[in-house]
């Protein structure tokens, strides 16, 4: 082997992790490293330490050449198998292969694999169906022990969530029906930045000018439709030449310039603004040749400015590039991250990547993917102590000036439990099992049981769980029924009893007595309150109402109460917490 190819220390580990994992599981994994991270050598070593045939797959033709260029720089000989790159060899030990080519060619694949690997594997969906899994599936029936390891930067998508269950780590991630089952190993983006081996990002705010997407409503992963941008920026067309400007004033002593548009048309217009000799646009529509034409130029530095469209996030390597200029909005940290990762390859004389955020992303580069789409602006990843484990979960929320958590969207804990020694655990061969703990909950009105506030049947009892929306609509149509919207609650004590009145939106008003001298009424005040105390993070048993009124400040409120007449006042009857139906929800 050659020498010039000595593994990083963190490469040789995640080399050691999957030998290891395979070692005593057939299980799919997922190796997650950031982009720059070399990749490809990881893969090349692992190829390299095959004793039988592999299958490294992709999605774009310029890793698949990368990926086998790697491999063959240790002196082997490896086959291309992509009508990209114009090659079809799958005799050989080794092929690096484009997934649609495969799967164009199915038939060529009849050998006995045991490794298949997958670059970019955040591509996986779990559907069946799908390229990656068709090809894993007919393998499989070459060889039933066949091994299947992802490698990404970004373990995460949008619409999928994250793309494995377990991580080594201890903790899980989403249900089952995902296309990996472990994440073996991880690495985040700063350690790179921190030992030297990626550039470090001169993150600097926008001075001139910016666009705000803000007033745009959002998707359900809170992405923006093109429609709505286009008609926003073709209002601030000034907004964009100042950028572009400022864009062009600063790149005076850059060398590589990218910069990311919000959609096709928003392209153009940069584009046009942009010195016509130094440029190129890139979309999705751009033809291959001309692409690659392009992309050869840029490298060769005789075109200074790259513009597109997130075409340019995954396979693409220019290391010059030392300015990235992001005019476009998102809400993915994994995405945020791609682009800002294609200035942070090492270069000859580079010293830091400039990067601009002009769309207001607000995004910190630092901050870990939480896993949800971001619930508005000001969210931030807060770390959740679990009460039942003690597991450090990371949620979307808010801190006060001290870092305390005041507020978080968290569910349910997602630390593991180690099985049990001799329990009855429900998951097969003794795996760890997700902690069970609620933040938010819904109780299950026939046995009691703590449910997701989405769940529709129970856990426990498999009954159906009253749906929020269905009980206020009930309620709205009854006479002698009263909903508010509240909007807080306030605490009055007298002796052992405590009043709770709850405050309509309207100036409505509701009352609740419990007297918590009463071991019944304090058993129910505290399954209803106590329990959710905190954001449940600390739930409470409360043995006094001056002890409740002491601490009212971290006390829930419902964002629904629905009450009945009785002969002389209102009965409250039902409190709705975590509401997120579609009825707004209460400020
Ligand atoms: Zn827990
Ligand atoms: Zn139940």
């Amino acid at each position: 082997m050659n020498a010039h190819f000595k593994l990083r220390p963190y490469q040789q580990e995640a080399v050691d992790a999957t030998l290891d994992h395979f070692r005593k599981s057939d299980e799919a994994a997922v190796i997650v490293l950031p982009t720059g991270a070399g990749k490809s050598l990881v893969i090349a070593e692992l190829a390299r330490l095959a004793k039988r045939k592999i299958l490294v797959l992709t999605h774009v033709k310029e890793l698949v050449e990368q990926n086998h260029a790697k491999y063959e720089s240790y002196g082997l000989t490896g086959g291309i198998f992509s009508a990209g790159l114009k090659r079809k060899e799958s005799h050989h030990q080794v092929t690096f292969a484009s997934v649609q080519s495969v799967s164009a060619n199915l038939d060529q694949f009849r050998d006995e694999y045991s490794l298949v690997i997958i670059d970019e594997c955040h591509r996986v969906s779990g559907d069946d169906t799908s390229q990656y899994q068709r090809i894993i599936e007919l393998l499989r029936q070459q060889n039933d022990a066949l091994k299947v390891l992802g490698l990404t930067a970004t373990p995460y998508r949008l619409a999928m969530g994250w793309i494995y269950r377990y991580h080594y780590r201890g903790f899980v991630r989403g249900e089952d029906g995902k296309p990996f089952q472990h994440c073996i190993y991880e690495l985040p983006l700063s350690y790179m930045i921190n030992r030297g081996y990626l550039t470090r990002p001169e993150l600097v705010n926008a001075a001139v000018a910016q666009y705000d997407f803000s007033a745009l409503p959002r998707d359900r992963f809170g992405e923006y439709a093109e429609q709505d941008v286009n008609q926003l920026l073709s209002k601030h067309k000034r907004v964009t030449r100042s950028i572009i400007e400022q864009v062009v004033e600063l790149a005076a002593e850059r060398h590589g310039v990218m910069i990311f548009a919000a959609t096709v048309d928003h392209a153009r217009e940069v584009t046009d603004y942009l010195p016509e000799r130094e440029t190129a646009l890139i979309t999705g529509a751009t033809d291959q040749k001309d692409r690659d034409l392009l992309i050869q130029r840029f490298k060769q530095r005789q075109l200074k400015y790259l513009v597109n469209v997130s075409v340019l996030t995954t396979g693409f390597d220019a290391p010059h590039v030392d300015f990235i200029a992001i005019l476009r909005p998102t809400q993915s940290v994994s995405l945020y991250q791609q682009i800002v990762g294609r200035g942070l390859r090492l270069d000859e004389g580079k010293q830091e990547c400039l990067v601009i955020d002009y769309a207001g992303n607000h995004v910190n580069l630092h901050h870990p993917e939480v896993g949800e789409p971001k619930p508005n602006p000001d969210s931030e990843p807060v770390q959740v102590f679990c009460p039942g484990c003690g597991f450090a979960n990371i949620f979307w929320g808010k801190t006060d000036s001290d870092g305390r958590v005041i507020e978080h969207f968290g569910r349910r804990c997602q630390g593991l439990l180690e099985p049990s020694e001799g329990g009855e655990s429900a998951e097969p061969k003794g795996r760890p099992q997700q902690c069970d703990y609620r933040f938010r909950f819904k109780e299950c009105p026939h046995c009691g049981a703590e449910n997701d506030i989405a769940a529709r049947n129970c856990h426990e009892c498999q009954k159906a769980i009253i749906d929020p929306d269905d009980q206020l609509r009930d309620a709205l149509k009854l006479k002698d029924a009263m909903v508010i919207r509240c909007a807080g609650i306030s605490l009055t004590v007298d002796g052992s009893k405590l009043r709770i009145t709850y405050h309509g939106e309207d100036g409505e008003e509701l009352n609740e007595l419990f007297d918590l001298g009463k071991a019944g009424q304090r058993a129910v005040f505290n399954r209803i309150f106590g329990r959710r105390f905190a954001n449940g993070q600390a739930p409470k048993a409360f043995s006094s109402a001056d002890e409740v009124f002491e601490l009212q400040a971290l006390l829930p409120a419902p964002d629904f109460v629905i009450a009945r007449k009785q002969k002389h006042y209102w009965q409250v009857q039902e409190r709705v917490f975590d509401y997120r139906g579609r009825h707004r929800k209460a400020y």
